[in-house]
């Protein structure tokens, strides 16, 4: 907490912490120095991680969807997603039928916030809520998300960029399946392209599993020094914290004390990177 903030400034994010389900008692431990640190991810990680698994475990899609597609015409299709602006990429999203997750949906959701955000959060998957209303994190774990956010003097829309790793909302609110977030990774990474955030928070095992591939548990992410890198070429590395999922965090109230050490460090490393793209060459 920031002691040269008002009085009115510092009970609100009491208020907030509270509804966070945070105790009064609980202290934030000693961080370890935070940075640009040597990335702990590599490309060909996430390659041969979660993106090799799903190829293996692509097949038919009940209805006609087309996760099973050679892997010429994903590239293509990879390729042409990633020339799409904003509003083609909107629309290519509304119509696509790349994965079964179409059949059941009432419509896709993109993602809401700031194009030129510097914060990136990325959720699972639209749930129910989100499916009738077209936007992510609505509902009781959006309700968190927003308080989280404004425990770190962030709100949704204002330099905050709200994404879910699937656009369509898995049946029965389930784990989005390897296959469905390959489908839909290209149009992921497109967003990351146009936003170019300057930090990445995933929310989330699946999350995780879609940018970074699958490296290791969520509990095992949290706290380690991690990176996405922009582009085909290794581009542009953009810091990553992993952390829970709202609607996990509703379920489990100890771990919230743990999302808000990652959202912490989340605000030390943004603090960084603007320190550093200020800073004189
Ligand atoms: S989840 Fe993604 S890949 Fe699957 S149909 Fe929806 S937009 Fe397409």
């Amino acid at each position: 907490m920031n002691a040269s903030q008002p009085p009115d400034s510092r009970w609100q994010r009491a208020q907030l912490l509270r509804e966070m389900g945070f105790s009064p008692q609980w202290r934030l431990r000693q961080q370890p120095a935070v940075g640009r640190q040597p990335s702990a991810v590599l490309a060909d990680a996430a390659r041969a991680g979660l993106h090799q698994q799903a190829v293996e475990q692509a097949r038919p899609v009940p209805g006609g969807g087309s996760a099973d597609v050679p892997s010429a015409a994903r590239t293509e299709r990879a390729e042409q997603i990633a020339r799409l602006g904003w509003d083609e990429l909107a629309e290519s999203v509304a119509a696509c039928r790349a994965c079964g997750l179409c059949e059941q949906r009432r419509q896709a959701v993109l993602g809401v916030g700031d194009r030129g955000a510097d914060w990136l959060f990325i959720g699972e998957g639209p749930g129910a809520e989100e499916d009738a209303r077209g936007e992510p994190f609505v509902g009781p774990a959006g309700k968190l998300l927003d308080a989280m956010l404004a425990a770190i003097d962030l709100r949704r829309g204002a330099d905050v960029y709200i994404a879910n790793a699937v656009k369509c909302r898995p049946p029965s609110n389930r784990t989005p399946e390897a296959v469905e977030m390959v489908a839909c990774a290209p149009y992921l990474r497109r967003q990351i392209e146009l936003i170019q955030p300057r930090l990445i928070v995933l929310l989330g095992r699946a999350a995780a599993h879609a940018l970074l591939g699958d490296i290791g548990s969520l509990a095992s992410l949290r706290g380690r020094p991690l990176e996405y890198r922009e582009g085909a070429g290794g581009g542009v590395a953009i810091p990553v914290v992993v952390t829970y999922h709202p609607a996990y965090l509703l379920r489990t109230l100890p771990d919230k004390a743990k999302a808000w050490e990652d959202l912490c460090r989340a605000r030390t490393l943004m603090r960084t990177a603007k320190g550093a793209a200020t800073r004189p060459a």
